[in-house]
């Protein structure tokens, strides 16, 4: 099929993320990737400055990946796991327990980042069931958060982007707060936490969990704040007898420089969702890690176990593309690696706050983001940045970069001017 038709049927029948059918906004079809490279169909090379939204750490086609799937896929692609188990999923779990922190002790295998947050919220709601406290059946979370497209999980979502209104009859009411104004790197005050505190105080007995994205908020409005913000919202959630989930699914395997974002705060959660990088970006699959007191309340309580079993649950793929990737991660000396792109971000992106267009620049790991005064115009942005030879994907005021790890520290000169060159252009 050449581009053209491609383009035209494309347009006809397929819905992209956040799209309209027929809105005519530039699409580019793509035959191939390798590295940090996609190649597209009329031959031009972009330099990948997105990881395919946080997932393609090692980039594409990695010949380690390819050959732990292909051994895989010999033995088996998938079978179900209700009554029964396999390698893959068993040595997967036990690596996710050794890479996060402790008291995490229990994986439960889902299919997408938003269902391990529904799983997550659930495992909230059985756990206090099972502690006879039935009414603790809401969330409190921060807003500019984003934690999925399903409805649990859009339902505590930044209730502006994730436009609530539109959906008010449907989505559950939860507990909000404004998002930390406290940056990564400063202090927290007793003025910073007293909203989340004082939500606590009022409405303990109907909360079941924080929810939240740990020092990183993503998709929400790419906010990074303060470590202690997130030790104190440990605390108080001790302190008012509610459980602590993390999200980690944009900021889990290393992105912000730690294996998981929470270890900045030195705190470990009471339910983690991961997913995203967690098979390299090869398969979607997610986990939600819980405690041993949280797993056993359940298991122990009424109705005797979890209610809720994926039929895709712990796919033998997706979990040998999850095993050879953390293998990849961690044998990478992973951390002076980071460093390494934080460093290159920081530098390539400084002439950025120069333009007049530019409100904030900031880099937390491998995340650099140049925050605009006014949203970007995506029919011109987006081409200008193919132009540029980059493939860099803007959404409302915010051009940012999370590269994949392998990314050379000549590619990332070349991401950053590209994202300066485009900055400066669209003005
Ligand atoms: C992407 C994301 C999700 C949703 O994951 P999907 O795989 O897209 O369902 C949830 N939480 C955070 C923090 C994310 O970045």
């Amino acid at each position: 099929m050449d581009a053209q038709k491609l383009l035209a049927l494309d347009n006809a029948h397929v819905w992209h993320p956040y799209s309209a059918i027929g809105a005519e906004l530039a699409i580019f079809p793509v035959v191939s990737a390798s590295g940090v490279r996609l190649k597209l169909a009329d031959g031009r090379e972009l330099i990948d400055g997105m990881s395919s939204w946080w997932s393609a750490i090692h980039g594409y086609n990695h010949p380690l990946m390819n050959v732990a799937l292909q051994a895989q896929i010999e033995k088996m692609s998938h079978v179900m796991f209700g009554g029964l188990t396999h390698a893959p999923a068993v040595e997967l779990a036990t690596q996710l327990v050794e890479l996060t922190p402790a008291p995490l002790q229990t994986v439960f295998f889902s299919d997408s980042g938003s269902v391990a947050v529904e799983v997550a919220m659930k495992m909230a709601i059985q756990y206090w069931h099972a502690k006879g406290a039935p009414t603790k059946q809401r969330f409190l979370t921060i807003r500019s958060g984003y934690h999925g497209d399903t409805f649990g999980a859009m339902s505590v979502c930044d209730p502006v982007t994730g436009m609530h209104s539109l959906f008010s009859d449907v989505l559950v009411q939860q507990y909000f707060v404004d998002a930390p104004s406290c940056r990564f790197g400063e202090r927290c005050s007793d003025d910073d936490i007293a909203p989340l505190k004082q939500q606590l105080e009022q409405h303990r007995a109907n909360i079941a969990a924080v929810i939240l994205e740990p020092i990183v908020q993503g998709a929400g409005g790419m906010r990074f704040y303060s470590a202690d913000y997130l030790r104190r919202v440990r605390a108080l959630c001790d302190e008012f007898g509610v459980l602590l989930i993390c999200d980690e699914i944009a900021t889990g395997f290393g992105r912000t420089g730690k294996m998981v974002a929470c270890e900045h705060a030195d705190i470990s959660p009471d339910i983690m969702c991961v997913g995203k990088a967690l098979t390299g970006g090869y398969l979607t699959l997610a986990a939600t890690l819980t405690t041993e007191a949280v797993s056993a309340t359940i298991s122990n309580g009424e109705p005797g176990c979890f209610m809720h079993g994926p039929t895709f649950m712990a796919n033998p793929l997706a979990c040998a593309a999850a095993l050879a990737s953390i293998e990849l991660l961690t044998e990478s000396g992973w951390p002076a690696n980071i460093a390494r792109i934080e460093a290159g971000l920081k530098a390539g992106l400084a002439p950025c706050r120069e333009l007049a267009t530019v409100a904030d620049v900031r880099v937390l790991g491998a995340i650099g983001v140049v925050e605009l005064h006014e949203p970007v115009d995506m029919k011109r942005a987006q081409p200008l940045f193919v132009e540029n030879g980059v493939w860099v994907r803007p959404f409302g005021r915010l051009i940012y970069l999370m590269p994949p790890y392998v990314t050379s520290d000549e590619d990332l000169e070349l991401l950053t001017a590209a994202v300066s060159r485009v900055v400066s252009k669209i003005e």
